[in-house]
Order: structure tokens, then C-alpha cells, then sequence
């Protein structure tokens, strides 16, 4: 897994999109900011004014990559952006996204959340056909496949190049002209169109980053369809069969922020219901409820509130210095979880404290978390987890550790609630989560959501599937200490 120490869900990353807007690169910017939950490592914006393309992206936070000169550079009514977490080749500014190609098509801008399960062997045909990859990431597969349809339009060939990749995506391309969006046939990754309410589109990650931009929601892009949005308005298509519904759970649990909403339902008031739930199912005497901040103070706020407990502030965090995985490794991660969490002495001595969490991946920041609480003088900790045990990788777009890490492949509930020194340890079952995100009772029967990490049962078969640095001859090149990146403008077409 390159030089770092993973301990927790990562983000994937976040994609948004604008047609038919004066300031559309401001607005993808302000856009980004909303959706840098969804990944730290990179971002990058491109913008047409319908003939003229230029971009620019770096490594770091939307903040450290651009500023006002570099947004000043960017014009037209046509921008698409990322922020990216990598889940497919490593984190270096090559791999930075919106991947942009130059074909007979013209310029070509691809923007992508999610993982292709099917990215190796694709990549493979096409390098055997004569295709020279500039980066290694699963997204310029499908650039790939697009140049070398036969099919003149970009509306053609991306269903064409949709019709051969099989995995997790929430897409969005742009071309001089046109923006497209689209969705993969299972819907693992959220994907939301809007509108401003002066005219213009947008697309999204999520709906916080439509409120951050004073967008209206208008929907859910569906699984497997394709949004095109040009002179002409917005049109929509199947370009690929749907199949069975399997949103990523997860998002509900801790990668979709708290004001977002999936499916109809807010994120917060769902992992509010998931607390509740632990309460109900995992009652214990105790004396304060706390969270471990921030993506699970709902739900622990949620479990006070269904067990009459008073819900209390015992870890304080610092906001300035980013998600766990930031830091670059084991030694470093320890003195960094030291400092983001801080644990409030006067709250917890002398206390019994229930600690909700939204999951355990290796183990070992509970371990930490666990022990902070007792050092703060907390004389019992009872652990509860608003998701099922962590079992199973992830290989549609979220970048956890390999089976073999995850505390709960390997040890009981028992054995890990020994491991990370808690006094009891209870997670939600499967059962519990699904009919509480979806309302449905009905699993496993039918089954709504992806909960693959948990059960094991992949929607869509990962036999092709292989780990991040497939594509990569050395796999340990990341360089998220670049804060630098790289502005260029391309007159469109210039290249067949
Ligand atoms: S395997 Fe887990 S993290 Fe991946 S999409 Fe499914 S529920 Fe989400």
C-alpha cells in the first residue's frame, strides 16, 4: 500500500461539473471546497468558453492548489473538477485528475469517482493494440476506449466505452462544447444534477456541494444513465443497462458529509437513526455518550438520545491538519492522531463513557482512542459501532487496507474488543444497518445498498479486479508533499 499506514475508510473522490454558467471555473472551484471531504491528495479544474480549453491542477488541498491568479487564468461556461483520494494508481500529479486528452475528437476532459473492476485486462488489450498510457490511473481506460471509437460524437462513443467497463463511477466529461455525466449501471458512487437559479447545470458528488454553489437539487443521476447538456438543453439516456441498485452503505456511514442527501434521505438524520439502533440493540449503564469526531457525532448523538444519556464533548479535535491518512507513516501517524484528538479531561474523569464510532478498520486508532479516554481518566469505555465488522476490501472506489489488515477478517468481536483494550465492543449487524439506511426489512432478500465490505457478496464480480499500484513499475511513488502543479491551455483540436 506505497508508504502509508491506513486506519480508516479514505474517501474516494469528488467530481463536479457546470454547463452554461458566466463563472462556471469559480463555481467549480467554490464546488470542490464542498466536496474536499472526499479527498485531499489533488485537485484540478478545466474550463472551455466553447472553443478554448485550459487547465490546471496540483497536489494538496483545493486551497493549496489554487489561488486567485491561477482562477483568473481559467474561463468560459463549461469547467469540470476533482479532488481526488487515490483508489487507482498512486498520488502523484501525473495521476491528478480531470484526466485531460487530446484525439481526432478533439480535447477530451474526464473526471471520475470510482473504481473499474475490469481496468486491467482493458488496459492490457488496448496497450497490445498500440495505446501509450500517460498516467496510471483506471480513468484514462475509458478515455482511451472513447478516442479510439469509430463513433464521431462523444455522446456515441462514451455509452460505447460505458458498455465495456465494469466497476464503480460517477463520471463527468467535458469536451469544447458539451458537458456529459454519467453513472454506472449499480449506482455505487452518488452522483446529483441542479441548476442555478440565474440558468446553467450542475453536476455533483453530492448535494452539499449544489447548496455551496446556491445550485437548486433537481435529481439523482439514475444507474447506468447518461446526462448530455450542450447548446440544445439536456438530454438524457440508458447508455448501459441498470442493474441491481448497491449505493456504497458506506456513504451513509462516514464518506458522504452529515448535510448531503442520498437517495432522499439526509446523511446526518440517517447515522442519527444508525445511533439510535446501537442504543436499542447494545444498551449499557453508563454515564456520558461521545463520538469520535467528526463523521460519527450523529450517530452517537443519535444513541444518547434513545438511551436517556447525557451526550457529552469528550474528544476535541483539530480541524487544521487534515484526515488520519495524511500522515506519511507509522511513527508519524501516532504522534498525529496525538495531536488531532484531544481528549477533554474534565468531561471524562471519573465517568462511564460510551464511545460511538462509525467503523474499526485496523484497530489501531480505537487502540489509541481507547487509551486516550483512559489516560483522561474515564474508568469504563464501552465501544459501539454504527456499522457491521469490516471484513471484505472495497474494490469500487474507496481505498481501505487489504483483507489481511482488517482487524475483523482475522478476530472475533470478543478478540478485537481485547485488542484495542475496551470494556465491551458491539457493532450493528448487517440486518440492522441495511433496514435502517434503506427502511426496507427485506434484507437479505433484497438488498438495496452495497454492503459488500461487510458481507463479502460483491454486486458486480472483482475476479478481474487488482490492487491501486497494478499499473504502477514501482508502487511507492507517491508525492503528496508537491504542492506544485502544472497550468496549460490547448487550443481545441489542434491534435488528430
Ligand atoms: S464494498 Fe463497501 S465501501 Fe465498497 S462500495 Fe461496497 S459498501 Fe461501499
Amino acid at each position: 500500500m506505497g508508504s502509508r499506514e491506513p486506519d480508516t475508510v479514505r474517501d474516494s473522490c469528488g467530481v463536479y461539473g457546470v454547463w452554461g454558467h458566466p463563472d462556471a471555473p469559480r463555481l467549480v472551484h467554490y464546488g470542490l471546497y464542498a466536496l474536499q471531504h472526499r479527498g485531499q491528495e489533488s485537485a484540478g479544474i478545466v474550463a472551455s468558453d466553447g472553443s478554448h480549453v485550459v487547465h490546471y491542477k496540483g497536489m494538496g488541498l483545493v486551497s493549496e492548489v489554487f489561488n486567485d491568479q491561477k482562477l483568473e487564468a481559467l474561463r468560459g461556461h463549461i469547467s469540470i473538477g476533482h479532488v481526488r483520494y487515490s483508489t487507482s494508481g498512486s498520488s502523484r500529479l501525473a495521476n491528478a485528475q480531470p484526466v485531460v486528452v487530446r484525439y481526432r475528437g478533439g480535447l477530451l476532459a474526464l473526471a471520475h469517482n470510482g473504481n473499474l473492476v475490469n481496468a486491467v485486462p482493458l488496459r492490457g488489450a488496448l496497450e497490445d493494440e498500440g495505446s501509450i498510457f500517460q498516467t496510471t490511473v483506471d480513468t484514462e481506460v475509458i478515455a482511451h476506449l472513447v478516442a479510439r471509437s469509430r463513433l464521431p460524437r462523444v455522446e456515441e462513443a462514451l455509452p460505447e466505452a460505458l458498455n465495456k467497463v465494469k466497476g464503480g463511477y460517477a463520471l463527468i466529461v467535458m469536451n469544447e462544447t458539451t458537458l456529459l455525466a454519467a453513472r454506472d449501471p449499480n449506482g455505487f458512487r452518488p452522483l446529483c444534477v441542479g441548476r442555478f437559479p440565474e440558468g446553467g447545470w450542475v453536476v455533483a458528488s453530492e448535494t452539499c456541494a449544489l447548496d455551496a454553489t446556491g445550485a437548486e437539487f433537481v435529481r439523482e443521476v439514475r444507474p447506468g444513465e447518461l446526462l448530455v447538456i450542450d447548446e440544445t438543453g439536456l438530454r438524457s439516456t440508458q447508455a448501459v443497462p441498470p442493474g441491481k441498485p448497491a449505493l456504497c452503505v458506506f456513504e451513509y456511514i462516514y464518506l458522504a458529509r452529515p448535510d448531503s442527501n442520498l437517495e432522499g434521505r439526509n446523511v446526518h438524520v440517517v447515522r442519527k437513526d444508525l445511533g439510535r439502533r446501537l442504543a436499542l440493540d447494545y444498551p449499557v449503564e453508563a454515564d456520558i455518550v461521545t463520538g469520535v469526531p467528526d463523521s460519527s457525532i450523529s450517530a452517537a448523538s443519535g444513541y444518547a438520545e434513545e438511551a436517556g444519556i447525557a451526550y457529552e464533548l469528550g474528544l476535541v479535535k483539530n480541524r487544521y491538519i487534515g484526515r488520519t491518512f495524511i500522515q506519511p507513516s507509522t511513527s508519524a501517524r501516532t504522534f498525529g492522531v496525538q495531536v488531532k484528538l484531544n481528549p477533554l479531561r474534565k468531561v471524562l474523569e471519573g465517568q462511564r463513557v460510551v464511545l460511538v464510532d462509525d467503523s474499526i478498520v485496523r484497530g489501531t486508532t480505537s487502540r489509541r482512542i481507547v487509551n486516550l479516554l483512559r489516560q483522561a481518566g474515564a474508568t469504563e469505555v464501552h465501544m459501539r459501532i454504527a456499522s457491521p465488522p469490516y471484513r471484505y476490501p472495497c474494490y469500487y472506489g474507496i481505498d481501505t487496507s487489504a483483507e489481511g489488515e482488517l482487524i475483523a477478517s482475522t478476530k472475533s468481536v470478543e478478540e478485537i474488543a481485547a485488542s484495542i483494550g475496551a470494556d465491551s465492543l458491539h457493532y450493528l449487524t448487517t440486518q440492522a444497518l441495511h433496514e435502517t439506511v434503506t427502511g426496507l426489512p427485506d434484507w437479505p432478500v433484497a438488498e438495496r445498498c452495497c454492503m459488500a465490505c461487510f458481507t463479502g457478496h460483491y454486486p458486480v464480480p472483482v475476479d478481474e479486479a487488482r490492487g491501486k499500484f497494478e499499473f504502477e513499475e514501482t508502487p511507492d511513488g507517491d508525492d503528496n508533499d508537491r504542492p506544485g502543479g502544472e497550468i496549460e491551455a490547448v487550443a481545441a483540436g489542434t491534435e488528430g
